[in-house]
């Protein structure tokens, strides 16, 4: 019986495909129309039920008939150091020390229909739901300066999951930026390409409950377990794992087992690795093995791409240089952006008028004066030169004059303090400067504001002035 279905899956799939995982099974005993097979390890077994599971089927029922039933027998060695493999019958109800498994496999099937007839009792179903938003694709995510090199790379993974050194992929960048977009469209694309891959999309947050719970539940060994079985692993706003040791631990060793055997893993985070705190150093070298890529602000061209192609999505129609108004005005966040939009279209059908310039400047500066909390780069420099009484294009020359450089240095040391730019993005954005320089600066502050007093007197004025 075994060969005959063996013959038919032959013919059915790739012959690498068969060899790896088809070769290795024995097949144990038939009784009842029920086929028991031996297969080398639990991770076999799941990965016949996630991939073979249908082939296996219709092999059986051609043999065996409607009540056709597959065992499987997971053989592993036995820890006692005898060579010889064993086989234990456990209930699948799990219990410590569970070495092999026997797990019945019912293909009684009633409605044909269903997805997956095989159901197994007791072990956790191993199909796992990708929770991607088709929402966010590569189609809606327009490409722009700010975007280019995550987009494509982004894209690049999509091409060949595991298969391009962006492993794993970081993309950072500021709020509103795009980075669950991003990170969705890729998963989006996978899915679409490699409909047989398993897909996951999680937030850093849920994924910490999930660990804490499994440590509370002591299922630790399964949480890991489960996150061992996934071929495109997407954890979204890592900078959540902060100062959480054990969530960091798990995920390293997670992590390494997916980049082992070739998975891929997509992160993002607010920040850039070199500017992540409280994350394990093993961590945050593993982030730097593949590519971190940047999401910047947009410039005005692909904000106002960005606020068309929506609207153009959405059936509605507004005029160009309302659309452009917006787009000039609200600069530094695409959700912010797209909210004066919507916000826009709902004044203007609620009151019945017009989308006219006086309205969305109305929503503009509401929007603009919302945002005033989170202070820019643009203002902290502003608010600097002003206090040293200089302008803004001094304090971001090249000259080594002592105050113009205590300046510059101030500008950058708020610039860490008060956003969440990353110290690449506040060099460049303040004359120019690398990241170190940026380092440099804050430590310098650091330092001066505790042994010059003058000094510090300098970083509690400008500290109120922009806590305003
Ligand atoms: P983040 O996760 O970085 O905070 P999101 O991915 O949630 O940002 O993006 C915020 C909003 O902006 C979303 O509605 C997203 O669709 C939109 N958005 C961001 N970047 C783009 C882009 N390049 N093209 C189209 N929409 C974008
Ligand atoms: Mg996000």
């Amino acid at each position: 019986v075994w060969d005959n279905c063996l013959s038919f899956i032959k013919d059915n799939i790739q012959p690498q495909a068969y060899k790896t995982w088809f070769e290795p099974i024995m097949p144990v005993k038939l009784a009842n129309k029920a086929l028991s097979i031996q297969v080398p390890s639990k991770f076999f077994y799941e990965w016949l039920e996630e991939h073979y599971v249908k082939l296996l089927k219709v092999a059986l029922v051609k043999e065996l008939g409607n009540t056709a039933r597959l065992v499987y027998i997971i053989k592993m060695e036995n820890t006692y150091g005898n060579k010889k493999p064993f086989t234990e019958k456990i209930p699948s109800s799990n219990r410590s020390g569970l070495r092999a498994q026997e797990i019945d496999v019912p293909t009684k099937n009633k409605s044909p229909e269903l997805k997956n007839p095989f159901i197994i009792p007791g072990i956790r179903n191993v199909k796992i739901e990708s929770q991607l938003n088709p929402n966010y694709n590569f189609d809606n995510f327009l490409e722009g300066d700010s975007n280019r090199l995550a987009r494509s790379a982004g894209m690049a993974v999509a091409n060949k999951p595991g298969g391009t050194s962006f492993n794993p992929l970081l993309i950072f960048g500021g709020v509103g930026l795009g980075k669950t977009h991003l990170a969705h469209a890729i998963g989006v694309e996978i899915k679409d390409k490699y409909p047989e891959k398993t897909v996951l999309y999680i937030s850093a947050e849920k994924f910490t409950q999930q660990y804490i719970e499994s440590v509370k539940k002591n299922t630790r060994n399964d949480f890991i377990h489960f996150y061992q079985l996934i071929d495109v692993l997407i954890i979204d706003d890592v900078q959540f794992f902060s100062g959480k040791s054990g969530t960091q631990d798990v995920f390293f060793h997670i992590f390494n087992h997916l980049h082992q055997n070739g998975k891929q893993v997509i992160l993002t985070s607010d920040k850039a690795p070199v500017d992540m705190q409280d994350i394990e150093q093993r961590l945050l070298s593993r982030f730097k093995w593949g590519l971190s890529a940047e999401l910047q602000t947009p410039d005005f061209e692909t904000r106002v791409s960005i606020v068309k192609n929506k609207l153009y999505r959405d059936g509605v129609e507004m005029p160009d240089d309302i659309i452009e108004y917006v787009a000039k005005h609200i600069k530094s966040n695409v959700r912010e952006l797209e909210g004066a939009i919507i916000s826009l279209i709902a004044q203007s059908s609620f009151n019945k008028k017009e989308v006219t310039i006086e309205l969305a400047k109305q929503v503009v500066e509401k929007f603009v004066k919302n945002t005033k909390r989170e202070v820019s780069i643009d203002y902290i420099q502003k608010v600097v030169s002003d206090y040293f009484q200089m302008d803004v294009s001094t304090l971001q020359s090249k000259t080594r004059k002592r105050h113009i450089v205590q300046a510059r240095q101030l500008a950058m040391f708020f610039a860490k303090k008060f956003t969440k730019a990353s110290l690449a993005s506040i060099g460049s954005q303040i004359g120019k400067r690398d990241h170190a320089t940026v380092l440099h600066a804050c430590k310098t502050v650091d330092n001066l504001s505790s042994t010059d007093k003058q000094f510090r007197k300098y970083v509690e004025d400008l500290t109120k002035k922009l806590s305003l």
